[in-house]
């Protein structure tokens, strides 16, 4: 692999390898030296519908000849026809829609909302966001500042905001060592106890991802967590925010995976999906009620310059056609009981697979050094990467996933391949996870 050198390329980590890719084409990937790789981490959890769609290139073309930007104050065709799609998405009630270049800046916009929400509410002093450790928001300060993933806060820790955060619902390594259903679900009533506590009452939102992704590989909480979480947020005047930025647009077999829960949040924050990696685009979905009420202080919440713009909402839009058209959430919902079933069957057993969690196309698998105690491998082990780079050399890349818990550094991996995945992928991608195992023991 050969790289200019005046390109600001990141020592390779344990969890980045030095991949040169030349192409892509569906789930496959074409290395610089012509091997093929099935990409069962969809990117970064990014290309739903798979790479090299004709029909996006000729959308781009189009929509490039016609329009190519106009300030985000202007409308256009692109954008029309994004709203009114998305606006069918949410039947339930009406939500208004903004759009961003991707998901940090969709969560600092969702976070803005927030507290010019609770300006206009005449309660300025909720100015400060709750979320949980174990989480993963963003880059950018004000998201790592809501964010618990230990590895992207490392050597940052004195320049972000100082929020609290409360445990993660986290069943296998329970932060009070107590058992499902006895437990009460704690995790839940942590939300209140922060709430009742001094800094409580400056609380403006509380975030968190619906199904916890990279800093946690799938963990999925029981079926009464978000129920009392949403009802702990509505008591105490707090805006739920759910973070879809990976688990929205199909990928947990839902179009957004606080359906499970029935859930009816504040705001929904999300982008990957949206556009499936054929531009960098965000989005956020705000209740309109609440919209109504905000604009009362201020109509222009927020500004990037590449907001709404026209050749991303001609892609998304088409993203979007293509996952109805082609049935892929059901699909997704469809592969992602086989790849469960498969994932148990085949990987239940296997000394070093703690756990196996997930719904839909988002899956996760714990590795432990030891079964029986949980213990992770050390992180100079280097567990991880080894076996990254194992299943790559088999043919597969798979979502690594790190520093997961408050002091724990864990090591996991997302199986997540595009929502276009076929059966007999599906079967090779758990086989090459399976031997890929067999090979580090
Ligand atoms: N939220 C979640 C849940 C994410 O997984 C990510 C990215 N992995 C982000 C926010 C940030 O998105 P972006 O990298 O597009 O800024």
């Amino acid at each position: 692999m050969s790289l200019p050198s005046s390109y600001f390329f990141f020592e390779p980590t344990p969890t980045t390898l030095p991949l040169f890719i030349e192409r892509a084409q569906g789930i496959y990937l074409y290395t610089k030296e012509g091997k093929e790789i099935i990409d069962a981490a969809s990117g970064a959890v990014v290309v739903n519908i798979g790479q090299g769609r004709e029909e996006i290139a000729a959308i781009a073309q189009e929509q490039i000849k016609k329009l190519d930007y106009i300030v985000p104050v202007w409308l256009s065709d692109a954008l029309a026809g994004l709203v009114k799609k998305l606006s069918e998405w949410f039947p339930t009630e009406p939500y208004r829609f903004y759009f961003t270049a991707g998901g940090a800046e969709s969560v600092e916009a969702a976070f803005r909302f927030a507290f010019l929400y609770q300006v206009a509410e005449n309660k300025p002093w909720k100015n400060k966001i709750l979320s949980r450790w174990t989480s993963y928001h963003g880059i950018t300060l004000g998201a790592l500042s809501a964010s618990g993933n230990r590895l992207r806060r490392e050597h940052l820790e004195h320049c972000l905001l100082d929020w609290p955060k409360i445990p993660p619902p986290y069943c296998y390594r329970c932060p009070w060592t107590k058992t499902y259903p006895s437990c009460g679900i704690a995790c839940a009533q942590a939300l209140e106890e922060v709430l009742h506590s001094e800094t409580g009452n400056s609380m403006a939102a509380f975030i968190a991802e619906p199904i916890i992704g990279a800093s946690g590989g799938a963990i999925v909480p029981v079926e009464e967590y978000w129920p009392a979480i949403a009802e702990i947020c509505k008591k105490h005047g707090l805006l739920l925010i759910v973070d879809e930025v990976m688990t929205g647009f199909g990928r947990t077999g839902k179009r957004f995976a606080f359906e499970h829960w029935k859930l009816r949040p504040d705001i929904i924050v999300s982008a990957k999906g949206l556009s499936g990696g054929y531009i960098p685009m965000g989005m956020l979905a705000v209740r309109e009620e609440l919209v109504q009420r905000c604009e009362k202080v201020a109509k222009n919440f927020m500004f990037f310059t590449y907001t709404s713009h026209p050749l991303s909402c001609a892609i998304a839009k088409k993203v979007i056609d293509i996952l109805e058209a082609e049935n892929l959430i059901d699909h997704s919902m469809k592969m992602g009981e086989l790849l469960g079933q498969s994932l148990k069957n085949e990987l239940a057993d296997h000394p070093f697979v703690g756990e196996i969690r997930g719904k839909g196309l988002f899956w996760g698998v714990e590795f432990v050094k030891s079964k029986i105690t949980k213990e992770p491998f050390p992180p100079e082990e280097g567990f991880l990467n080894r076996f990254l780079r194992k299943a790559l050399e088999l043919g597969v890349f798979f979502y690594p996933c790190q520093g997961m818990a408050d002091g724990f550094s864990g090591e996991a991996v997302l199986v997540c391949p595009p929502l276009i995945v076929k059966e007999e992928d599906i079967l090779k991608i758990v086989a090459v996870l399976k031997e890929s195992l067999n090979q580090l023991v």
